[in-house]
């Protein structure tokens, strides 16, 4: 029991200097969002053997080349979809299940596709234990994203696009809707935000990042 504890409570200082080092100092200023990221424990989404480097400032590597996005990258991204309460996201890519737990604190209801359906099942699990009730998880091209639960207030995909699905834009809230995604090369991109207003949508450049890429109908 002692060392189980210990273990914990080792996790948790990490985090919060993760919070501290990592985020703060970089800019992050939403408190909700640094809230969030100093309350999901990371490591519990990660396989056994990798949980040591929970903290690390960079991505991880999950299953099947895929990857877990930097802590950093994290925030920003989530930060960058500026939720309210009471609103309703929609995540594409939910690979481990991280970013998803985190979108479950900052929005009323979370909705995430993956398409690699042995992915889903390991972060519905993992999702389930962290007791993230409020999301709802399909296996699927999420490049088509989820119509009949349409309009989202926000959109974010985790996976590296050609360019943003015009299907998904399409899915975002006519009035103020706001769409988060790395668009570029299949090596490097631009993470951009889009929003949907009635006079038409509007493309802000966020950073460079570099993501994996997002397959499917609409993606590459
Ligand atoms: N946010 C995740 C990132 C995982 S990597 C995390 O931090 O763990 C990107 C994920 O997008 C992978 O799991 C990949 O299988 C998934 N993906 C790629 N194309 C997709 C598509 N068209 N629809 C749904 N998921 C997709």
């Amino acid at each position: 029991m002692f060392s189980r504890k210990t273990e914990a409570g080792r996790f948790a200082d990490r985090r919060a200097r993760m919070v501290a080092r990592q985020l703060r100092r970089r800019n992050i200023l939403d408190e909700e969002v640094l809230a969030a990221m100093g309350e999901i424990p990371r490591e519990h989404f990660l396989p056994r053997g990798q949980r040591a480097m929970a903290y690390q400032d960079r991505a991880l590597p999950l299953t099947g080349g895929q990857t877990m996005s930097q802590p950093y990258m994290v925030a920003a991204m989530t930060e960058a979809l500026e939720l309210s309460p009471g609103q309703r996201v929609l995540e594409v890519g939910t690979g481990s299940g991280y970013q998803t737990a985190i979108l479950t604190r900052l929005a009323d209801e979370v909705f995430t596709i993956e398409r690699l359906p042995g992915m889903a099942a390991a972060a519905r699990a993992l999702l389930r234990d962290a007791e993230c009730d409020n999301v709802r998880m399909r296996v699927g091209d999420g490049t088509l994203g989820w119509p009949e639960k349409a309009p989202f207030d926000a959109i974010l995909v985790t996976a590296a696009a050609p360019a943003a699905p015009p299907t998904l834009e399409k899915q975002l809230h006519p009035d103020g809707g706001r769409m988060v995604i790395p668009v570029g090369s299949r090596r490097i991109q631009q993470l951009v935000r889009i929003r949907r207003t009635p006079a038409g949508t509007t493309t802000e450049r966020l950073m460079e990042c570099a993501f994996v890429p997002l397959m499917g109908a609409e993606g590459w």
